[in-house]
């Protein structure tokens, strides 16, 4: 009985050293576990005591590793922060993206071109530069599969920009085994426009050039084939209608020299000290005179004080017969067109107005572009090219000044331009 009893007695006594050295062992694997979530050493002497030799391994062995994390991160931070000195103040836009997607290192330019990507270092690529071609990009030059240089759009909210996008893989410096992907970013937004308002561009004048030329083909073709046998009326009438679209092929090349020189580095502007008020009541007595002005009221409102100004006169007479001409063409006889130059706010404004059929409101933001027209038959019909308010806005601002218009449809159109009083550009 005593030897079952002295047996118990031991068997519980082993359980009860093993249930402590059990929670020993848990406490301290709690610590290391703490240790290592920190990334702090564990000191052999914040464990319990007793825990067998593999503990105080382990604890060496885990105070190492921690050590090397430590030191790996710091060579990381020094390896970025070489990275971004160096490449922090080029001009051309950076954008290092690590094997997780995460922007690790983009510089000044970058910003610049994407400002609302602006705490765009430490997010995920897909969130802040939301272009799936770009994405696209960055795939395939981890995997060194992209192209050598990719022209790519980027589109937020209303507003395009395009970027041309050179890529290279580089090592992961974070020791991870995807390879991080580092871009330079060239803005050509500004070049795309300019391409596309060039191609538009020749597309109309391809356009407006081919009118009147089919039109001259056709009756020349026709004159040729039956001259001998068609009545003099009607062959008069083909060779006045020749006449007239001739006409229209010289004025629309004659307006398109002008804009080429006005928009050419030499836009050949002659200035000199001029008086407003003289050049303008000159321009309009010659209008008087003209026969086609006789059905509509022309006023004049000038101040006669204003001081000469430094300007090139025939430029300045070009613009001011161009708004007298469209005031002539585009309201009917027995409208009323007034002429006033006033000073204003240190800018002489000169304004021609009439009381015709006015502008609607959506085209009054594009009458300025080229071969921009309201009513295009009626243009045409008049003799226009659509490009005479461009060829007005381009010789104002040449003199420092600016072209805009004020128009309501059933009142009238006011054409104004402002001048600088004192000093030419
Ligand atoms: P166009 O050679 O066709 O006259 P412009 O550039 O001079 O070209 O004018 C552009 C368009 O603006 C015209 O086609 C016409 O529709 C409109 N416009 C210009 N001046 C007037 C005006 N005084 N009243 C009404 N519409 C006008």
């Amino acid at each position: 009985m005593s030897s079952i009893l002295l047996i118990a007695i031991a068997l519980a006594l082993a359980l009860g050293w093993a249930l402590v050295r059990l929670g020993k062992q848990r406490q301290a694997v709690q610590r290391l576990q703490q240790a290592i979530t920190r990334q702090q050493r564990l000191l052999r002497e914040n464990l319990p005591g007793e825990l067998g030799r593999g503990w105080d391994d382990l604890c060496e062995a885990t105070s190492d590793l921690i050590d090397e994390a430590a030191r790996l991160r710091e060579l990381r931070a020094g390896h970025l922060a070489q990275l971004e000195a160096t490449l922090g103040s080029l001009r051309e836009a950076v954008l290092v993206i690590d094997g997780g997607n995460r922007v690790v290192l983009a510089n000044q330019a970058l910003q610049e071109i994407f400002p609302h990507a602006a705490r765009i270092l430490g997010q995920r690529l897909e969130a802040v530069l939301r272009s799936v071609p770009f994405l696209n990009c960055v795939e395939d030059v981890r995997h060194g599969a992209a192209e050598p240089q990719q022209e790519i759009e980027f589109v937020e909210g209303t507003q395009s920009t395009w970027v041309e996008v050179t890529g290279a893989p580089i090592p992961p410096l974070d020791g991870g085994k995807d390879p991080w992907a580092l871009f330079v970013l060239h803005d050509i937004t500004r070049q795309k426009k300019l391409e596309a308002v060039r191609r538009e561009f020749v597309a109309n004048v391809s356009h407006e050039l081919r009118t009147p030329l089919s039109v001259i083909k056709g009756y020349v073709e026709t004159l040729v084939d039956g001259h001998r046998e068609m009545p003099l009326e009607d062959r008069e009438k083909f060779l006045r209608t020749i006449a007239r679209h001739t006409e229209r092929l010289n004025s629309l090349l004659d307006d398109l020299l002008t804009l080429s020189r006005l928009e050419s580095t030499n836009p050949g502007l002659r200035h000199e000290l001029v008086s407003l008020p003289g050049l303008l009541n000159d321009i309009l007595g010659d209008y008087r005179a003209r026969p086609a002005a006789a059905a509509h009221r022309l006023h004049a409102d000038i101040d006669a004080t204003l001081d000469p100004l430094p300007l090139d006169p025939l430029k300045i007479t070009q613009v001011i017969e161009n708004l007298l001409d469209n005031a002539l063409k585009y309201t009917p006889p027995g409208s009323r067109i007034d002429v006033l130059a006033r000073a204003r706010d240190g800018e002489i404004v000169v304004t021609v107005q009439d009381n015709g059929p006015g502008i609607p409101e959506a085209d009054l933001p594009h009458i300025f572009e080229r071969f921009y027209r309201v009513e295009k038959g009626r243009s045409r019909e008049k003799g226009g090219t659509g490009l005479g308010l461009s060829i007005v806005k381009h010789i104002v601002q040449l003199h420092g000044g600016r072209a805009w218009v004020e128009s309501t449809v059933g009142q009238g159109s006011a054409f104004h331009l402002s001048l600088p009083a004192k000093k030419a550009a």
